[in-house]
């Protein structure tokens, strides 16, 4: 991910560089060149027109003027505004003052719902913590197998709704597993929810009752990168029918063009807070915006 724009970005940065003082005439044609680039990556036009607007504007005061090296001030602010739409700061997890914390994960199905939970569950028991997953994601019919391998292999323990009891409710039972991670002290609970195909209201109930239910400290949006723009029409509809603390971004190591990752932010107003690389639990970490622009800008 990232290839073909941080290619188009380094280019047009790199002309920039043969210069000594910079026009404002040089500084549009490198806006326009960062505008196309960040177009194509399929990153969202209301997110581009305010980063293209930031750069133009800084890019032409005393911060470059006055540079001993003014090229190389412009990649610093690009630089900067990048972290900035990929949220500044990283954003660490929201822990309860009173145990257990619950995490929500809330998105489409296939978005890596379900693979984010074993992860999540590993990274926190790395962190020390004893976290508990729990299945309420009881449409699809291998959902609840598929959590408690993945449960499993992170070595944790997974609270599923007993076998043979019909579908069964899931605010019924992400209530229960509050009370037993309670009962079990499980300091942090992992709530894995029903994602459909595409977004529906039946769905969206489901999940904001599940949220009613259990008071989450963090409900996180899991998207997969790989879906460009259609990211950012979903984590809309979630926002506006569950709301959400967080996003997770997922698949970054497919070959998409990385717009969702630069919009959702953004366009959300929510960090990033996880970024999920791979299909083993291991490829998982905490989401870092200066690591991701450094990585962008080559
Ligand atoms: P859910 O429906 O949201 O629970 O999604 P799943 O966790 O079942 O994931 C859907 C598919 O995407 C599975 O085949 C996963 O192995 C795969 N997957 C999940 N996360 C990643 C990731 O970060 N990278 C890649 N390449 N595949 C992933």
């Amino acid at each position: 991910m990232f290839d073909t724009l941080s290619d188009r970005l380094t280019a047009a940065l790199q002309t920039l560089t043969r210069k000594g003082r910079l026009s404002d005439a040089d500084i549009d044609a490198t806006a326009r060149e960062i505008r196309i680039a960040l177009l194509e990556a399929d990153v969202a036009l209301g997110v581009v027109k305010t980063f293209i607007a930031r750069i133009k504007e800084r890019a032409k005061g005393a911060e470059v003027s006055q540079a001993l090296n003014p090229a190389q001030q412009v990649v610093k602010i690009v630089n900067e505004e990048l972290v900035g739409i990929l949220g500044g700061e990283t954003r660490r997890l929201n822990l309860a003052k009173t145990p257990p914390t619950v995490i929500m994960l809330a998105g489409l199905q296939g978005a890596g719902k379900t693979t984010l939970a074993g992860k999540l569950a590993m990274w926190l028991k790395k962190q020390g913590h004893a976290p508990m997953l729990v299945a309420c994601d009881l449409q699809r019919p291998n959902a609840v197998t598929q959590l408690q391998v993945v449960g499993e292999r992170a070595g944790v323990v997974t609270f599923a709704p007993e076998p043979g009891n019909g579908v069964g409710d899931p605010v019924d039972v992400a209530r229960r597993a509050i009370a037993e991670a309670k009962h079990a002290q499980h300091d942090v609970v992992v709530v894995d929810t029903a994602g459909r195909l595409g977004v529906d209201e039946e769905l969206m109930k489901q999940a904001a009752d599940i949220r009613d239910a259990v008071n989450p400290d963090e409900v996180l949006f899991v998207v997969d990168a790989m879906i460009g723009q259609d990211a950012v029409t979903t984590a809309e509809a979630f926002r506006d029918g569950v709301g959400f603390s967080g996003v997770v971004l997922t698949k970054l190591d497919g070959d998409a063009r990385g717009g969702a990752a630069l919009s959702v932010r953004e366009v959300t107003g929510q960090p990033i807070l996880f970024a999920s690389n791979g299909e083993k639990l291991e490829d998982f970490d905490t989401f870092h915006p200066d690591r991701m622009a450094s990585r962008i800008l080559g």
